[in-house]
């Protein structure tokens, strides 16, 4: 049984660490400039949200029809799809078919659906050597540390920290400069895909039609993870199919946007089988690991189905004010920011995760980005309400509930609990003396402002 979800504890330790908060806001600024100037470009933006939220529903509407159809096509094409119940029957197949080769170095490029179910540490386990591509994996990897970002999983590593790690874990001078780190991080990772049996990807979009994975990326290592190694196997959740090639411009126009403020992502890699005969390049066997862990059940729930349309584009966490301050670990699972907070109880229950959804300030931004138009903010809502509807929310909060109520519902009462709030906030604020709890939660980190001279309702025209 997995440990329950600390936030507020996991977030005091990000917050007391000087050096994250900054070096996370600094990325999370520029990911919104990059992505406010390339989105602006787009006249129709709202109506491409439109349809890929609509391609996403109908699409999670018929996920049987269009998954057997996937398998058709697939195999058609002279792969092989494997469905996998759960993360260790993922983690099983994936296994056996490494195993099965005479050489077991692994090359990955960056997958958060592996990260979910454990891979490496399952590979790892059954003696094979793997070897994460994608530059900020393999600095997360080198430092035995886990992601803190769905697409800039180093984002919590300042340039320094990462030249000390490469120097001391690869013998190298410790560089300053950005351009020589990469090139060391490359000079390794070469001599990794030359030996490679397997090369294992994630799928941004598999296509039903034609039994396509596709692949989007910046680096060209997972063009070299699928292309080089003898095997690719390609791991996807059953939430990852579209129906047709003619949806996939849609979503290569707001995927890459959303998620690095660029208009096209450096390298899309289609592929449909393993190499045919007369082909240069591409790998030998083509495995698709189709798998649901947890999937099914969500797309059972009516309200909560709308999480699957998610394409991991990250950009409600650059927006999100809670993320910026506590960055991904904090959130317990691999999957952090608004989207966390709602697929994580999703998949690993209220008694887990209940304390995510309540890791928000319902400020909206996230709904607004999202470029498949997730309502975010309803699905927290409607979590925070079946943590309370459970009997989970706390003594305290019943309390403070129960007291709200009787408050608000007669106005005698709100001027007279308004008065002798404002009365006590004025003098917590002059004197400054740290605020009991539940209040302490706020003051901990936080100055209490003094209050506005006039209330509200002072200030309204009789
Ligand atoms: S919920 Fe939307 S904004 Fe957040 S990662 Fe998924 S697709 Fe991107």
């Amino acid at each position: 049984m997995s440990t329950r979800i600390d936030f507020v504890r996991n977030s005091e330790a990000a917050l007391r660490d000087p050096s994250l908060h900054p070096a996370v806001r600094r990325a999370m600024v520029r990911f919104r400039e990059l992505q406010r100037g390339v989105i602006d470009e787009i006249g129709d933006w709202q109506a491409l949200r439109e349809y890929a939220h609509q391609v996403k529903l109908h699409t999670l509407s018929y996920l049987d029809h269009y998954l057997e159809q996937l398998e058709r096509q697939v195999a058609a094409a002279g792969g092989r799809v494997h469905w996998a119940r759960d993360a260790s029957d993922a983690r099983r197949i994936i296994t056996d078919l490494v195993q099965t080769q005479r050489h077991r170095t692994v090359v990955k490029s960056k997958s958060m659906t592996s990260e979910e179910i454990e891979l490496n540490e399952a590979l790892e386990a059954a003696r094979c050597e793997v070897v994460e591509t994608d530059l900020g994996e393999y600095v997360l990897q080198l430092a035995g540390d886990r992601p803190a970002h769905i697409i800039a999983p180093a984002v919590h590593k300042s340039k320094d920290a990462i030249a000390r790690l490469l120097a001391e874990k690869l013998g190298v001078p410790v560089y300053d400069d950005a351009e020589r780190l990469t090139r060391v991080a490359r000079d390794a990772l070469r001599a990794k895909f030359l030996a490679a049996a397997v090369g294992i990807t994630g799928v941004n979009f598999a296509i039903a039609e034609t039994g396509t994975v596709v692949v989007v990326e910046n680096e060209g290592n997972a063009r070299l993870t699928t292309t080089l190694p003898r095997v690719h196997i390609a791991l996807m959740g059953i939430e990852k199919v579209i129906p047709r090639l003619a949806d996939l411009g849609v979503f290569l126009t707001l995927l890459p946007r959303a998620a690095t403020g660029q208009r096209m992502s450096s390298y899309v890699s289609l592929i449909t089988g393993p190499r045919r005969a007369g082909e240069g390049d591409g790998p030998e066997e083509f495995h698709l690991v189709i798998m649901d862990n947890g999937r099914t059940g969500i797309q059972a729930d009516s309200i909560m189905r709308e999480s699957l349309a998610c394409i991991r584009c990250g950009a409600c966490l650059d927006v999100c004010p809670v993320f910026e301050r506590t960055a991904g670990h904090a959130y317990g699972s691999v999957y952090s920011g608004p989207i966390g907070a709602v697929i994580t109880p999703l998949y690993q229950g209220l008694d887990v995760a209940g304390e995510l959804p309540f890791a928000s300030s319902l400020c909206g931004a996230c709904g607004e980005i999202c470029p498949v138009k997730i309502d975010l903010p309803r699905l927290l809502l409607e979590l925070r309400a079946r943590v309370v509807q459970a009997g989970k929310a706390s003594w305290a909060e019943r309390m403070f509930v129960r007291g709200w109520v009787a408050t608000m519902v007669q106005s005698g009462r709100l001027r007279l609990v308004g008065r002798v709030v404002r009365l006590l906030h004025r003098l917590a604020a002059r004197t400054k003396v740290p605020l009991p709890y539940p209040f302490s939660q706020w003051t901990r980190f936080r100055d209490l402002p003094p209050p506005a001279r006039a209330s509200f309702r002072e200030r309204l025209p009789r």
